[in-house]
């Protein structure tokens, strides 16, 4: 290795470091990803909501039917009196007139009642089997969608094994305070500790290198770090 690429080792050390926090975050990405079941725990409480909505429906078109059937009953019986001949009495016949009248509109109304309660019923029993349906699509997906990010999840802990030996191996080159140092400044400046020293500036802060240390990086047998920022200066 040459005197002027003394900071290289470290240059690549803070590669191998970038690598591995963007491996890490992909890693914790796909494990939330894994975790997030909204969707799907949404769609299943919709499909529950609906069949709960479609029995008290169903419920209420039962009783409305009772009570029709009962109308119904109680209207035949009126009228089997009044053909029966078995009356009359002229006022009591009027009463029976009446009173069959009377049963006729309840009817009727009732009949309305049913009809609207069939309607709802059958709304309710459509709602039912659209969330049904996109409660089966949804499983289907998360399940393709499981399988390809567990395989992503083991991918990416397999290179994050891979880079942090490589990053072990890569330290272990360097002198240790060297290492020390480095992550001093990572620690400072963000994930940026060495930085390049193109065009006589420091690339981290932009700020011109002195003629002496620009002399120093280009000949010298330490690792310079920029005045201004105080990170190491990588001269490629
Ligand atoms: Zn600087």
């Amino acid at each position: 290795m040459s005197k002027a690429s003394k900071a290289a080792p470290l240059y690549q050390l803070q590669q191998l470091d970038a690598e591995i926090e963007r491996v890490l975050a992909e890693y914790q990405a796909i494990t939330a990803a894994l975790r997030d079941d909204t969707a799907l725990r949404q769609a299943i409480q919709a499909f529950e909501a609906a069949q709960q909505t479609l029995k008290q429906q169903q419920h209420i078109l039962q009783a409305a039917e009772q009570e029709l059937s009962s109308l119904e009953g109680r209207l035949k019986s009126h009228s089997d009196r009044l053909y029966s001949g078995a009356l009359a009495n002229p006022r009591e016949l009027g009463a029976l007139q009446q009173e069959i009248g009377h049963l006729r509109q309840l009817r009727s109304a009732q009949e309305d009642r049913v009809l609207e309660a069939m309607s709802a019923t059958e709304a309710a029993q459509l709602q039912v089997t659209a969330s049904s349906r996109t409660r089966e699509r949804l499983e289907e997906a998360r399940q393709q969608e499981q399988g390809t990010l567990r395989k992503r999840q083991q991918q990416a802990e397999a290179r994050l094994s891979t880079l942090r030996q490589q990053r072990q191996q890569q330290a272990e080159s360097i002198d240790s305070s060297l290492v020390q140092r480095y992550e001093q400044i990572r620690k400072l400046r963000g994930s940026k500790a060495v930085v390049l020293a193109e065009g006589g500036m420091c690339q981290g802060c932009r700020v011109a290198l002195t003629a002496s240390d620009a002399q120093r990086l280009r000949t010298g047998s330490d690792v310079i770090t920029c005045g201004n920022c105080g990170r190491m200066l990588y001269l490629p």
